[in-house]
């Protein structure tokens, strides 16, 4: 990491407790860039996260103010504070089992009411902290702790979810795509409403060794055979689109 960002490391913290080769990492890394670029005062920004590997993003690494909150409920939180803090900025960075299902809906209804509280979700498809079960964003036919013959469920598009309930700004990016994922962080800072960042990590750990991509190198290979832009992906059909990646801004 960019010797720069250590300013806002709580170094004391450190080793990480990702495993080596998740992508919350480069996540982490991109969102301090983000800040960091845009001068803006950390110290004007509450982070908030629910629980899972993703919540550790942000505390207790961030040496800034972190509400680290119940499962599920870091939107409800993120609301308390926009309306009794309009000042501050409002950073959500959580799962997407935390937000997509057990938070699922404080989602929805956060989205409904376009409050301006931006949500980064570190979607890994998977509960990663608790051992690789099944969680709303797991692909069809992806293994997993508790679906080891294959999930038979339709995963859930958060982006066109979020973006059918109201959100005034909703993206997906992988965490290999650093560039316009550190601009949209950027963006959704300048955007008077609700923001959605869909960010792909890779959870090596769970997800990629029961499906034959142990490394994040794997993961990279996979990604690039599957990602596809959000402007094709409306032309084709849902076949097509299975298991699929689509990246860009749906709105
Ligand atoms: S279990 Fe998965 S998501 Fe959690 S730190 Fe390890 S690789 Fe990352």
């Amino acid at each position: 990491m960019s010797e720069k960002l250590y300013k806002y490391l709580r170094e004391e913290v450190f080793p990480t407790p990702f495993c080596p080769g998740c992508g919350h990492g480069i996540l982490l890394q991109t969102i301090l860039r983000a800040i960091d670029e845009l001068d803006i005062d950390i110290k004007k920004i509450v982070f908030v996260s629910g629980i899972g590997c993703a919540a550790w993003i942000p505390s207790p690494h961030f040496k800034a103010d972190t509400l680290h909150t119940l499962h599920g409920r870091p939107l409800a939180f993120a609301t308390g504070i926009r309306i009794t803090r309009p000042d501050l900025e409002i950073m959500v960075i959580s799962g997407d089992g935390d937000l997509g299902a057990i938070g699922g809906n404080h989602l929805i209804h956060t989205a409904r009411r376009n409050l301006k509280i931006i949500t980064i979700c570190v979607n890994n498809s998977i509960y990663g902290m608790t051992g690789g079960q099944v969680s709303p964003t797991t692909p069809k036919d992806i293994i997993t702790e508790t679906s080891p013959f294959g999930n038979p469920e339709e995963p859930f598009d958060l982006c066109a979810l979020v973006k059918s309930c109201g959100a005034e700004f909703v993206c997906r990016y992988t965490v290999f795509h650093t560039k316009p994922l550190k601009k949209s962080i950027q963006k959704a800072f300048q955007i008077n409403g609700f923001s959605f960042i869909d960010v792909i990590s890779p959870c090596v750990t769970h997800y990629g060794r029961r499906n034959k991509m142990p490394t994040l190198y794997d993961f990279y290979q996979f990604i690039i055979k599957n990602i596809i832009s959000y402007e094709k992906a409306k032309s084709l059909n849902k076949e097509e689109l299975k298991n699929k990646i689509i990246i860009g801004e749906y709105v």
